[in-house]
């Protein structure tokens, strides 16, 4: 008898159920645990995911995608597989991969935090036999201040820019981390943040989903000749450092 889930070349593999777990190739049925890129990918058949991670795959994968949204919780039936969807407290939409086959449960983690964050459901344990985890930062040296610390300090950085009559850009991930700062902002302001083009998408999503941010704004949609942005704070992708900021800023 095969195990419920194995690696393979092309990543993860459930071979009684038919389906793959974030695979790294394109295959005919994946099953997605977030949509960060190294985990979602194009090109294979059919996804299934969280059902709030269904617009974010559109708007990464693609609108022609064949994507199933199935709420957490719920057991839907592949191959000889009984497999559901468990928060993972990482992403909108991000979760824990449960694998029930043969008689035994598998869990795959896919990226998961245990902190709290507004803009996710907060990871859920999950019982099982086998529970394969991603640790990326589980050595100890990792030890991060209280996440409303850091967003008082990102609230006090801008604000000192502004005394000192300069603009502040944040890099930050387009998906997950800009949304996670522009919530967690909202304990100390109300004011519009501007946001890279590949940001904005991303955020607008999260936005229809509920989730509760500071006002944005695309850079360059201020109407009007170029607009300053001394003392404004602006979110953009850390791969946009690698053109000039002005580049970065007003040409994508
Ligand atoms: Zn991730």
């Amino acid at each position: 008898m095969t195990t419920g889930v194995s690696l393979t070349d092309g990543g993860l593999l459930c071979e009684r159920g038919g389906f793959s777990v974030d695979p790294w190739k394109p295959v005919q049925r994946a099953v997605i645990t977030h949509v960060h890129s190294d985990h979602a990918r194009e090109g294979s058949g059919e996804y299934y995911c969280s059902s709030e991670s269904v617009e974010l795959m559109k708007r990464r994968i693609g609108p022609d995608a064949r994507v199933h949204g199935v709420a957490y919780g719920e057991k839907f039936i592949l191959g000889e597989a009984a497999v559901s969807f468990h928060p993972a407290g990482h992403i909108l939409g991000s979760s824990q991969v449960r694998i029930e086959v043969g008689g035994e449960v598998w869990v795959v983690s896919g990226d998961y935090k245990r902190d709290p964050d507004p803009t996710c459901l907060p990871f859920e344990v999950v019982l099982c036999d086998h529970f394969i985890t991603e640790a990326t930062f589980a050595l100890p040296i990792y030890q991060w201040d209280p996440t409303e610390e850091v967003a008082r300090q990102i609230h006090e950085w801008w604000m000192q820019n502004r005394t000192d009559g300069k603009a502040s850009v944040l890099f930050c991930y387009s998906l997950g981390k800009a949304q996670r700062v522009l919530a967690e902002l909202l304990r100390f302001t109300d004011e519009t943040v501007y946001t890279h083009g590949a940001t904005e998408n991303l955020t607008d999503a999260y936005r229809k989903a509920g989730v509760q941010m500071v006002s944005t704004q695309r850079v360059g949609e201020v109407t009007g000749t170029k607009k300053s942005y001394v003392g404004d704070l602006i979110l953009a992708p850390p791969g946009s450092r690698r053109v000039s900021l002005d580049e970065a800023l007003w040409g994508l």
